[in-house]
């Protein structure tokens, strides 16, 4: 008997996971695809929002600016990338001027620091900035993060806690018990006490597994980005438009690892699961960049990608005790990252309603971060290739990742099984190259790791076999 069983590995299940790891409670995380952190939480624009935007009153405002003020110390606590890089709200009229102070206004209440710049001010540091931008608000405590990263060192750390992961585990069925829920996944079936539905884009789906009476529907917002490669250098802040009723529109963010992300559009698809990139998104996206910022080097582009915000008919976050012991994470569209830590917080409050979690006496809720070799003095590599030479053997020459890397990210607790996996933990595939020389070599060293044969190592599900037979004996 179980007592929590999370379903949905993103960023809200996987911090829920980690926050209930210090409690004296047998909890498992089910999650549908090959890997946690597929659905939105691989898919965003990776930004901490320091909390300015959502509206009075709402449960997004409230969780953003905690969850936000929590992210340095859980990126500490977790060996994960936190750069503090600042955003830049660019108005180009006296209209979105105006605006401009409403969100001033909501800062100065919720404690978030904020400074005006005049066009002067602002091209002084950003010379990018379009000519049309007249006057600039500055948030300089806004973070970037590296999303999945965060939601594995998560995983990572409570499954180190005891915390049970099964991949490939989608729900299917919830039933009503005496002493709770039996839950129903792929071949197994799970008893107990809460249920915690943090399934995304699915949220509704799930809930409708255990109850007939419809508390929302899903609204699936698709956006879509260009990745610019590394170290173009012509934007150093988060560049946003001034946000409307249509969301936060199109913004060039510098990623942690030196990259820059132009998007997203926002545009209702009627497949939820539908992550793929379209014509128009893309061009909605090239022609809005020029709103706010000139000189941006598209033709730069490494790729594109698009996630789903799993968004609903509901404008708020769903986060409540929908039926006894029942708990629905719903709706976590934007802020929904940077407002994680505290939702997690929320969701263990309305647990407690029922009872407070006796602690542990011997958790631990940190981690120490895979070795990177790129980050390493010349000493610290010798040293470390002397004694595992595989450390040694170049696999990613644009990233530059070792064999030694990759074998480390597929046998720790969390570890990749895929070639997405891989790349999702290490980058190996998100250089220029996109994968051309490294991959195949990659996928050599899963199959030897795993113990499985080539023709069985999968690009990300486990239908997605790369290899189709041997050609050659
Ligand atoms: C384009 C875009 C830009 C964004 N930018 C930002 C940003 O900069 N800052 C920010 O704070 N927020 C941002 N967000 C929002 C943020 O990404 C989401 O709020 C957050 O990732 C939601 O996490 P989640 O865990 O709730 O959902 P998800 O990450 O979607 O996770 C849900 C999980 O449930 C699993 N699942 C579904 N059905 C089942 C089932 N039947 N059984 C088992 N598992 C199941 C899925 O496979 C998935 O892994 C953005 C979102 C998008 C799409």
């Amino acid at each position: 008997m179980y007592d929590v069983i999370i379903i949905g590995g993103g960023i809200t299940g996987t911090m829920l996971a980690y926050k209930l790891a210090r409690y004296d409670l047998k909890v498992a995380l089910l999650e549908k695809e090959n890997d946690i952190a597929d659905g939105a939480t691989m898919a965003n624009s990776a930004i901490v929002h320091t909390g300015y935007d959502p509206e009075e009153g709402t449960l997004k405002g409230m969780l953003n600016v905690k969850g936000a003020n929590q992210y340095g110390k859980i990126c500490k606590d977790l060996d994960c990338e936190y750069k503090v890089i600042g955003a830049y709200i660019a108005a180009c009229s006296e209209a979105e001027e105006k605006h401009l102070d409403v969100l001033a206004a909501r800062a100065e209440k919720r404690d978030i620091p904020y400074r005006y710049m005049t066009r002067d001010e602002a091209i002084a540091s950003e010379p990018n900035l379009s000519d049309s931008v007249t006057k600039v608000l500055s948030f300089p405590t806004t973070a970037v993060i590296h999303p999945w990263e965060v939601a594995e060192a998560c995983m990572e750390c409570a499954i180190n806690n005891g915390t049970e992961l099964y991949l490939n585990a989608p729900v299917t069925g919830i039933e009503k018990t005496e002493n709770g829920y039996k839950v129903l996944a792929g071949d197994k079936s799970f008893e107990t006490k809460y249920v915690v539905n943090a399934a995304g884009v699915h949220a509704a789906d799930i809930y409708a597994l255990i109850s007939d009476h419809t508390l929302f529907h899903t609204v699936a917002k698709r956006g879509e980005y260009y990745v610019l490669e590394e170290n173009l250098n012509f934007v150093d802040h988060i560049i946003f438009p001034v946000p409307s009723d249509k969301g936060k529109g199109v913004l060039a963010v510098p990623t942690v690892h030196g990259n820059v992300l132009i998007g997203p559009d926002s545009s209702v698809i009627a497949d939820p699961d539908d992550n793929g990139n379209s014509t128009q998104g893309l061009s909605y996206v090239r022609e809005n960049i020029f709103k706010t910022m000139k000189n941006v080097p598209l033709n730069r582009s490494i790729r594109n990608f698009a996630g789903v915000r799993p968004s609903t008919d509901q404008k708020d976050f769903i986060i409540e005790e929908s039926l006894p012991y029942f708990i629905n994470a719903a709706s976590i569209e934007s802020p929904g990252l940077a407002s994680a830590p505290a939702i997690a917080d929320y969701i263990i409050e309305i647990m407690q309603m029922h009872g407070i979690f006796t602690e542990k006496t011997d958790y631990n809720l940190t981690r120490k971060a895979p070795v990177r070799l790129k980050n390493l003095t010349d000493e610290e590599k010798n040293e470390l290739i002397k004694n595992n030479p595989a450390y040694g053997k170049m696999i990613c020459r644009c990233e530059q990742i070792s064999e030694g890397e990759i074998i480390d990210c597929i046998h720790k607790p969390c570890g990749a099984r895929s070639i997405k996996g891989v790349k999702k933990r290490l980058r190996p595939g998100m250089g220029r190259c996109q994968g051309g020389f490294c991959e195949p070599r990659v996928l050599e060293i899963l199959a030897r790791e795993l113990h499985i044969s080539p023709l069985e190592v999968v690009l990300d599900s486990p239908e997605s076999r790369i290899l189709e037979s041997e050609n050659r004996a």
